[in-house]
């Protein structure tokens, strides 16, 4: 089996998409078979967490030779629960909570299984270079790379973000990583700034041949490696069987996901579980005030050219999202010059226009709504008062869309809802939604929510602010390129 870049027929192994992180073309790599290849999501369904991960990714990346192993590496005793991402009943829906992680983040699902298929990779392809992680982060994944990668042998990680763009729990927990083979830089400028920067400087090094005589080679932890997205197709089996085992749904019945959407790798997850059988209804697409993908999703018009606001949902403060194009591939069944075409527009005018059948089968899955900062605000207090379950900015997005889309629909399909964050990565907006005060830094607030609600704080997330700054570089977007070079 093949990956194949969305951008031309460049074809190559799982291991070595792995290794790439992306394609030569500036393509992603993606299975254009995936909805045929046959798989037997049936029996997944009585499986434990770890072992329908090893199930799907199997299915997803079948060239690795021992994924048992790899998954218990990833998720033995790293999560808070066994069952990797709880789901909780609020109201009439359901919340998945991603984020029982070592970083508190959903980004831990993906990021603690990646650097096992890197490393594996290495071996399988018999690569001797040191790979090196080179990661643009709008806050939380640089994190969760870092937690992942840091004194894995063979693997160096260099993690820029975006010096305005985080809060100062994420930019904590960035600039306290030890680690030998570790690198954390700031970036002025937005995310955007920051990983245009970051993929430029990873095109221009790889087309200058500066590294083929030094023994390393450059991929990437941002959710365009295939790596990184196919953990994430396993907590919507996670969430379907639990509905399953809870008598909520029987088998085969559909459910809708809604989710809080940034550069989309997380519902396109969502899209390949449905290609793999899973019984996914509708995937409800929830954006932030940055409602770019709501309008191309009921449009077909992708237009980046607007003002970026910076909200109190920082990962999903995204005006160009990178995995969209693996959907553009799959919607126009694999027609890798249109989707060229479109990249390219994309990259010279800021804009491009989908239309006809590909947008229609776009749409005839996905749906799509936003949100405002005042609305994600109430939705927190509100969700607070009438169900007692404490969210964070990001799930309130999508909690806030979920009520908006089901005054839509006819069906009463059951709907979970895909929650991303701990609300303690988030504390002065949480406590202002629930009534109460954001006095002090940010590790003081986590104290008084913690008071306030009687939810305890995370473990990774207490003791924070006494851990020593190991990284202060701050550098501008156009240095990204040099910085890399003079680390290499
Ligand atoms: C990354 C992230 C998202 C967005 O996920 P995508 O896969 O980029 O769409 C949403 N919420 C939080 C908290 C995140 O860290």
């Amino acid at each position: 089996m093949k990956y194949q870049s969305t951008r031309s027929f460049e074809q190559v192994s799982d291991t070595a998409a792995v290794l790439r992180g992306i394609a030569a073309d500036g393509g992603l790599y993606i299975d254009p078979q995936l909805g045929e290849r046959p798989f037997d999501w049936q029996s997944c369904l009585d499986l434990t967490a770890l072992e329908m991960a090893e199930r799907i990714l199997h299915h997803l990346l079948p060239g690795y030779t021992d994924m048992a192993s790899l998954v218990k590496r990833a998720y033995e005793g790293k999560f808070d629960c066994e069952e990797l991402t709880p789901l909780v009943k609020v109201g009439d829906d359901f919340v998945l909570e991603l984020f029982h992680g070592p970083t508190s983040a959903f980004k831990d699902v993906a990021l603690s299984m990646l650097p096992q298929l890197v490393t594996a990779a290495r071996e399988q392809e018999s690569v001797k270079d040191e790979i090196v992680i080179l990661t643009a982060t709008s806050g939380d994944t640089g994190k969760a790379a870092l937690e992942g990668f840091h004194d894995v042998d063979g693997t160096g990680i260099l993690v820029f973000f975006p010096a305005d763009g985080v809060s100062p729990v994420q930019k904590a927990q960035m600039v306290t990583q030890a680690g030998k083979n570790v690198k954390v830089c700031a970036v002025r400028g937005n995310f955007d700034d920051c990983q245009t920067g970051v993929k430029q400087a990873f095109a221009a090094i790889n087309a200058s041949g500066m590294l083929n005589d030094r023994g390393k080679r450059l991929s990437s932890a941002n959710s365009i490696n295939i790596g990184r997205l196919a953990p994430q197709v396993v907590y919507y089996f996670i969430a379907y069987a639990k509905l399953l085992r809870r008598g909520e749904i029987t088998v085969g019945e559909p459910v809708d996901y809604v989710v809080p959407t940034g550069n989309f790798g997380d519902i396109l997850a969502g899209y390949f579980a449905r290609l793999m059988g899973l019984p996914v209804g509708r995937l409800v697409c929830a954006s932030n005030a940055n409602r770019v993908l709501t309008d191309f999703l009921t449009t077909g018009i992708y237009d980046k050219r607007r003002e970026f606001l910076k909200t109190s949902s920082p990962s999903m403060d995204i005006l160009v999202s990178s995995n969209l194009e693996r959907l553009l591939y799959l919607a126009s069944e694999g027609d890798a010059a249109l989707v060229a075409k479109l990249m390219r527009d994309l990259a010279e005018k800021g804009v491009y226009t989908l239309e006809g059948k590909a947008l229609e089968r776009i749409q005839s899955v996905f749906s799509a709504g936003c949100c405002d900062e005042e609305q994600s605000c109430q939705t927190i207090g509100r969700v607070w008062k009438d169900y007692g379950y404490l969210c964070d900015p990001h799930t309130a997005v999508a909690m806030h869309v979920a009520e908006e889309y089901k005054k839509t629909r006819e069906s009463r399909t059951p709907l979970v809802v895909l929650s991303t964050a701990s609300p303690y990565k988030f504390p002065a907006a949480v406590l202002k939604a629930i009534g109460g005060e954001a006095k002090g830094d940010e590790f003081l607030q986590m104290e008084t929510l913690a008071t306030l609600s009687g939810v305890p704080i995370p473990k990774g997330l207490s003791g924070l602010k006494e851990r020593p700054v190991l990284h202060e570089d701050i550098i501008d977007r156009d240095q990204i390129l040099d910085y890399v070079a003079n680390l290499l």
